[in-house]
């Protein structure tokens, strides 16, 4: 593949780019969704859209499962052990349970590395 560009960045991190550019753009997409459908559209996109993001979750988390030793073996390289629950754990306790799916027990917030909805739109 060529770089039509005519830049040095390998094709490697442009294709990196493209891709998290997407996902980006997709949860923009369903955020704004989510403030401004009708509620037969939000039904209509919740049925198509939840399953998805509840298979990626589950995706993402088997590959943190912790090992036989309470290591994430994602997040382990072989000089530095991960103890779990690892980032992604945490993120995923803080998202779906702490916050989005029970607001009575807000108020910690162990991580605050949310993208601001205009990052992909800045990064350019
Ligand atoms: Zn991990």
């Amino acid at each position: 593949m060529t770089n039509p560009s005519g830049g040095e960045r390998p094709v490697d991190e442009i294709l990196g780019r493209v891709l998290r550019d997407a996902v980006w753009e997709r949860l923009n997409m369903l955020t704004e969704l989510a403030d401004r459908a009708d509620a037969p559209s939000l039904v209509s996109v919740a049925r198509s859209e939840l399953p998805k993001l509840t298979d990626g979750w589950r995706s993402l988390l088997t590959e943190h499962e912790p090992d036989n030793r309470g290591d994430c073996p994602s997040c382990s390289t072989r000089w530095r052990r991960q103890k779990a629950p690892c980032s992604v754990w945490r993120a995923a306790h803080e998202h779906l349970v702490a916050g989005a799916l029970a607001p009575q027990q807000q108020g910690r917030h162990m991580l605050q590395n949310r993208e601001p909805r205009g990052a992909v739109a800045q990064a350019h």
